[in-house]
């Protein structure tokens, strides 16, 4: 369709919401910080991903073709800030007994299967930091003089060297919330590695030969160099979670801008040539009640948990997609489950559709007047910083509207959802009603004892009826009479 809202996008640099103006006309180039994967992402991780898919699928929709790429970080970050931490990659190998490499492609499949559970969209490219190792040492020694200095333990950047360092996390102080302790030697207590060299006597398993010795590229570089190369400087957007606004990202920029041969009399960071990217995006976080999520604590909340005690994946990305990306969002049970029920709903609305639509060759059908305003709102909200849980509401008021052309109805729901991404044209009730792994009953045997129990009902044989949803409650299904959506049991988790 043709979509006329001014998109806004919230710049971290700005902190303001603004037009979004492209550097190639008529196209959107956008990075997203990818998994470091040494381990399985959690559901926080994962709204990070479809935040950027959200963003992808929205740039679409306002005609823009979108470049859009996604980094897998398999070397280079460090299980602390302040560079002096274990590569996390090494460690999980180590404490797993296997080769990196064989640790990098388990969790990069493994992510990728959650990517696909989540519909997000495949991006145009995704990077492997291992794959651009000698154009990091290139992007290095051609910053090292003006901006770097070599210790015992790496290559490290001078953060005094560029204008306005640590503008984005708001902490230029030496006391500021980004201060990072200082490895011994360091000029400034910001400064960080670019390059770590293997201390001598040590090898690791994964190291290359650099100017400045064996060792590895530091992370920061890593998505410098890769977004660089595939997208150009400047591009338009970069993402990434809210933490990596204090650290990660105010380094990237720096090299971006020493790259970029900007000193401090160039303009700083007004000028976007010089941070790399023109806005950088960042969604707040997925929380829950016990405090920060962790890999390590308690039951790890992977997307797989989820889909083990009975919830369609697609549930939670509709429980991201409630609340404002820059929102923090709190993960609860409870949440997940009305989640369920408002997808359940919109995927109840479309089968009835399909299903009151004959079958023909005509034409593909198109949204049609009725829908218009619908529509317009739509798109007035996702292009409002992708305010999605707006735009949720007004698909459920189109999913709602009666003695409408059915066929025009289901294009409006369509155009919709190629942002939202609820994949409700493909959805069927049946994949939605996921067997919690725990489950000692099948779907059959619900099926059988319902049909015995409304016959018991039929022939008023109300003990026995009785006795049969008792059977069912001690196997933990929960009988819903008289369900609105005409769901006649669930299991419980
Ligand atoms: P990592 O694999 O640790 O580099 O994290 C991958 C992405 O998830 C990054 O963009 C992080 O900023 C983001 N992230 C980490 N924890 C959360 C969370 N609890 N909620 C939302 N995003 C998160
Ligand atoms: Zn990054």
């Amino acid at each position: 369709m043709e979509s006329s809202a001014p998109l806004t996008l919230f710049n971290s640099l700005t902190r303001r919401a603004e037009p979004f103006v492209p550097v190639h006309a008529g196209e959107a180039r956008v990075y997203t910080c990818g998994p470091t994967v040494y381990n399985y992402p959690h559901i926080g991780n994962m709204r990070a991903y479809v935040f950027a898919d959200v963003l992808g699928r929205t740039l679409s929709f306002k005609g823009y073709a979108l470049t859009h790429v996604i980094n897998i970080t398999d070397v280079g970050h460090l299980t602390g800030d302040a560079d002096d931490g274990e590569d996390k990659m090494e460690r999980m190998a180590a404490a797993q007994k296997q080769s990196i490499w064989d640790i990098a492609e388990h969790y990069k499949q493994a992510y990728w299967a959650d990517v696909r559970a989540l519909n997000i969209r495949q991006p145009a490219q995704w990077t492997v930091a291992t794959d651009y190792v000698e154009q990091m040492i290139k992007f290095a020694k051609g910053i090292a003089d003006k901006h770097c200095y070599e210790l015992d333990s790496g290559l490290y950047f001078d953060v005094s060297t560029v204008a306005d360092y640590g503008r984005l996390a708001r902490a230029q102080t030496e006391d500021g919330e980004g201060r990072i302790e200082a490895v011994e030697g360091k000029r400034n207590a910001a400064d960080f590695a670019i390059w770590r060299k293997t201390p001598p006597g040590e090898t690791r398993q994964m190291e290359w030969d650099s100017p400045w010795g064996k060792g590895a590229p530091g992370w920061h570089l890593e998505c410098s160099v890769m977004s660089g190369a595939v997208l150009g400087f400047p591009f338009d957007i970069h993402t990434g979670g809210i933490d990596h606004r204090e650290i990660h990202h105010p380094n990237e920029i720096a090299q971006n801008q020493a790259h970029c041969c900007t000193t401090k009399e160039d303009g700083g960071l007004d000028d976007a040539a010089n941070s790399g990217a023109k806005v950088w995006m960042h969604n707040n976080f997925l929380v829950e009640r016990s405090g920060k999520m962790s890999k390590s604590s308690g039951e790890f909340l992977r997307l797989q948990l989820l889909i083990d005690k009975g919830y369609h994946p697609l549930a939670y990305r509709l429980l991201c997609l409630q609340a404002h990306y820059r929102s923090e969002l709190e993960f609860s049970w409870e949440g997940l489950g009305a989640a369920l029920t408002r997808l359940k709903r919109l995927v109840m609305a479309v089968e009835q559709l399909k299903a009151g639509i004959p079958a023909g060759e005509g034409a593909v059908p198109t949204p049609g007047r009725t829908f218009a305003p619908y529509l317009e709102r739509f798109d007035a909200a996702v292009s409002d910083d992708l305010n999605t849980s707006v735009a949720l509401t007004v698909m459920e008021e189109v999913a709602a509207l009666k003695k409408v052309d059915p066929a025009e109805k289901l294009a409006t729901l369509d155009a919709m959802d190629a942002v939202m991404g609820l994949g409700i044209a493909t959805l069927s009730r049946a994949d939605l009603r996921i067997r919690p792994k725990s489950a000692i009953i099948t779907e059959a045997e619900i099926e059988a004892t319902l049909a015995a129990r409304k016959e018991a009902r039929a022939a008023k044989d109300f003990a026995r009826s009785d006795a049969l949803r008792d059977e069912l409650v001690a196997k933990g299904v929960e009988v819903m009479d008289g369900d609105p959506l005409g769901w006649e049991w669930k299991l419980e988790p």
